[in-house]
Protein backbone atom coordinates (compact mmCIF):
# COMPACT_ATOMS: atom_id res chain seq x y z
CA UNK A 1 0.00 0.00 0.00
CA UNK A 2 1.58 3.48 -1.22
CA UNK A 3 1.22 5.89 1.46
CA UNK A 4 1.21 9.30 -0.46
CA UNK A 5 1.04 12.78 0.40
CA UNK A 6 -1.10 14.54 -2.18
CA UNK A 7 -0.69 17.74 -1.83
CA UNK A 8 -1.83 19.31 -5.14
CA UNK A 9 -4.97 17.54 -5.04
CA UNK A 10 -5.88 18.31 -1.25
CA UNK A 11 -5.45 21.86 -2.07
CA UNK A 12 -7.84 21.64 -4.90
CA UNK A 13 -10.31 19.96 -2.74
CA UNK A 14 -9.44 23.20 -0.32
CA UNK A 15 -9.73 25.58 -3.13
CA UNK A 16 -13.48 24.19 -4.31
CA UNK A 17 -14.55 24.21 -0.55
CA UNK A 18 -13.58 27.80 -0.15
CA UNK A 19 -15.56 28.70 -3.41
CA UNK A 20 -18.76 26.39 -1.97
CA UNK A 21 -18.90 28.10 1.45
CA UNK A 22 -18.35 31.27 -0.72
CA UNK A 23 -21.48 30.64 -3.33
CA UNK A 24 -23.48 29.21 0.04
CA UNK A 25 -22.64 32.37 2.20
CA UNK A 26 -24.34 34.52 -0.71
CA UNK A 27 -27.49 33.41 -0.08
CA UNK A 28 -27.70 34.61 3.41
CA UNK A 29 -28.79 37.48 4.95
CA UNK A 30 -25.67 39.15 6.91
CA UNK A 31 -27.28 40.64 9.79
CA UNK A 32 -25.46 42.27 11.57
CA UNK A 33 -28.37 43.35 14.00
CA UNK A 34 -26.45 42.31 16.92
CA UNK A 35 -24.75 45.70 16.93
CA UNK A 36 -26.10 48.53 15.28
CA UNK A 37 -22.87 50.10 15.78
CA UNK A 38 -21.49 48.52 12.94
CA UNK A 39 -24.24 49.44 10.53
CA UNK A 40 -22.58 50.94 7.15
CA UNK A 41 -19.11 49.65 8.16
CA UNK A 42 -17.18 47.89 5.43
CA UNK A 43 -17.41 44.63 6.41
CA UNK A 44 -14.33 43.51 4.13
CA UNK A 45 -11.94 42.36 6.55
CA UNK A 46 -14.68 39.64 8.14
CA UNK A 47 -17.88 39.16 6.20
CA UNK A 48 -19.47 36.62 9.22
CA UNK A 49 -22.57 36.05 10.45
CA UNK A 50 -22.27 36.05 14.84
CA UNK A 51 -23.70 32.77 16.15
CA UNK A 52 -21.94 30.77 12.81
CA UNK A 53 -19.06 29.15 12.34
CA UNK A 54 -18.01 27.44 9.37
CA UNK A 55 -16.35 23.73 9.80
CA UNK A 56 -15.01 21.89 5.72
CA UNK A 57 -13.86 18.83 6.22
CA UNK A 58 -11.80 16.99 3.02
CA UNK A 59 -11.01 13.67 2.51
CA UNK A 60 -8.44 12.81 -0.14
CA UNK A 61 -6.32 9.62 -0.06
CA UNK A 62 -4.72 9.25 3.08
CA UNK A 63 -5.23 12.76 3.79
CA UNK A 64 -7.96 14.46 5.80
CA UNK A 65 -8.41 18.43 5.81
CA UNK A 66 -9.84 20.39 8.19
CA UNK A 67 -11.02 24.27 7.83
CA UNK A 68 -12.72 25.92 10.99
CA UNK A 69 -13.84 29.62 10.98
CA UNK A 70 -15.50 31.60 13.20
CA UNK A 71 -16.26 34.97 14.12
CA UNK A 72 -13.51 36.15 17.28
CA UNK A 73 -16.69 36.68 18.92
CA UNK A 74 -17.26 33.04 19.72
CA UNK A 75 -13.42 32.24 19.78
CA UNK A 76 -12.86 34.84 22.56
CA UNK A 77 -15.76 36.46 23.37
CA UNK A 78 -15.12 40.02 21.82
CA UNK A 79 -14.51 41.50 18.67
CA UNK A 80 -11.65 44.14 19.58
CA UNK A 81 -8.47 44.34 20.90
CA UNK A 82 -8.36 43.27 24.62
CA UNK A 83 -8.51 45.61 26.88
CA UNK A 84 -7.43 44.09 30.38
CA UNK A 85 -4.84 41.49 31.49
CA UNK A 86 -7.61 39.11 31.26
CA UNK A 87 -8.52 39.66 27.79
CA UNK A 88 -4.92 39.26 26.77
CA UNK A 89 -4.86 35.73 28.33
CA UNK A 90 -8.22 34.62 26.30
CA UNK A 91 -6.81 36.03 22.90
CA UNK A 92 -3.50 34.24 24.19
CA UNK A 93 -4.78 30.89 25.06
CA UNK A 94 -6.71 30.94 21.93
CA UNK A 95 -4.06 31.50 19.62
CA UNK A 96 -1.89 29.13 21.49
CA UNK A 97 -4.53 26.21 21.08
CA UNK A 98 -5.28 26.88 17.55
CA UNK A 99 -1.79 26.62 16.77
CA UNK A 100 -1.46 23.11 18.68
CA UNK A 101 -4.23 21.45 16.61
CA UNK A 102 -5.14 19.94 19.52
CA UNK A 103 -8.90 19.06 20.27
CA UNK A 104 -10.01 20.63 16.89
CA UNK A 105 -11.64 17.41 15.71
CA UNK A 106 -11.96 13.56 16.74
CA UNK A 107 -12.64 10.96 14.30
CA UNK A 108 -12.89 7.11 15.03
CA UNK A 109 -9.21 5.96 16.03
CA UNK A 110 -8.75 3.31 13.80
CA UNK A 111 -8.26 5.62 11.37
CA UNK A 112 -4.82 6.14 12.67
CA UNK A 113 -4.86 9.75 11.43
CA UNK A 114 -1.89 11.88 12.83
CA UNK A 115 -1.55 15.54 12.72
CA UNK A 116 0.87 16.93 9.72
CA UNK A 117 0.37 20.67 9.65
CA UNK A 118 -1.47 23.79 11.22
CA UNK A 119 -1.79 26.42 8.96
CA UNK A 120 -2.81 29.53 11.35
CA UNK A 121 -2.46 32.99 12.00
CA UNK A 122 -4.26 35.15 14.28
CA UNK A 123 -6.69 38.05 13.15
CA UNK A 124 -5.17 41.54 13.58
CA UNK A 125 -6.95 42.73 16.54
CA UNK A 126 -7.85 46.20 14.74
CA UNK A 127 -9.94 44.44 12.57
CA UNK A 128 -13.83 44.99 12.01
CA UNK A 129 -15.43 41.71 12.54
CA UNK A 130 -12.10 39.18 13.02
CA UNK A 131 -12.49 35.85 12.15
CA UNK A 132 -10.27 33.12 13.25
CA UNK A 133 -9.35 30.88 10.43
CA UNK A 134 -7.08 27.79 10.82
CA UNK A 135 -6.80 24.63 8.94
CA UNK A 136 -5.16 21.33 10.08
CA UNK A 137 -3.62 18.43 7.92
CA UNK A 138 -3.99 14.91 8.91
CA UNK A 139 -2.32 11.85 7.74
CA UNK A 140 -4.47 8.87 7.98
CA UNK A 141 -3.00 5.46 7.65
CA UNK A 142 -6.67 4.00 7.48
CA UNK A 143 -8.62 6.46 5.75
CA UNK A 144 -11.44 3.77 4.82
CA UNK A 145 -12.33 4.01 8.36
CA UNK A 146 -13.12 7.50 8.66
CA UNK A 147 -16.95 7.12 9.30
CA UNK A 148 -17.37 10.02 10.78
CA UNK A 149 -16.08 13.58 12.72
CA UNK A 150 -16.91 14.50 16.06
CA UNK A 151 -16.31 18.58 16.05
CA UNK A 152 -14.66 19.00 19.56
CA UNK A 153 -13.61 22.85 18.79
CA UNK A 154 -16.86 23.59 19.51
CA UNK A 155 -16.43 22.64 23.27
CA UNK A 156 -14.04 26.09 23.62
CA UNK A 157 -16.70 27.93 21.48
CA UNK A 158 -18.86 30.36 23.22
CA UNK A 159 -22.40 31.59 21.95
CA UNK A 160 -22.38 29.14 18.33
CA UNK A 161 -25.94 28.96 17.53
CA UNK A 162 -25.27 27.27 13.71
CA UNK A 163 -22.65 25.32 12.26
CA UNK A 164 -22.05 25.15 8.35
CA UNK A 165 -20.44 22.00 7.74
CA UNK A 166 -19.31 21.44 4.11
CA UNK A 167 -17.37 17.71 3.50
CA UNK A 168 -15.89 16.73 0.32
CA UNK A 169 -14.69 13.08 0.20
CA UNK A 170 -14.02 11.72 -3.46
CA UNK A 171 -17.03 12.53 -5.91
CA UNK A 172 -18.92 13.10 -2.67
CA UNK A 173 -19.90 16.13 -1.40
CA UNK A 174 -22.57 17.12 1.71
CA UNK A 175 -23.58 20.28 2.79
CA UNK A 176 -25.15 20.17 6.48
CA UNK A 177 -26.00 22.88 9.05
CA UNK A 178 -26.16 21.87 12.61
CA UNK A 179 -26.60 23.35 16.38
CA UNK A 180 -24.48 24.34 18.50
CA UNK A 181 -24.31 19.94 19.28
CA UNK A 182 -24.00 17.83 16.38
CA UNK A 183 -22.61 14.83 17.83
CA UNK A 184 -21.35 12.48 15.64
CA UNK A 185 -21.10 13.57 12.14
CA UNK A 186 -21.34 10.28 10.07
CA UNK A 187 -18.99 11.49 6.79
CA UNK A 188 -20.63 8.83 4.42
ZN1 LIG B 1 -18.62 40.21 14.06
Amino acid sequence: MTLRWQPTRLALSLMVLSCVALAHGQNHDHDHAHDHAHEGESLEQGKHVHGEVTVNVAIEGNSLAVELNAPALHVVGFERAARSADEQRIVNEANTWLKSGAGIVGVPTTALCRLQSVNYTPPASTAKHPDYRASYLYRCDQPAALAWVELWALRRLKGVEKVEFTVLSGSMQKQLEFGSNPGRIALR
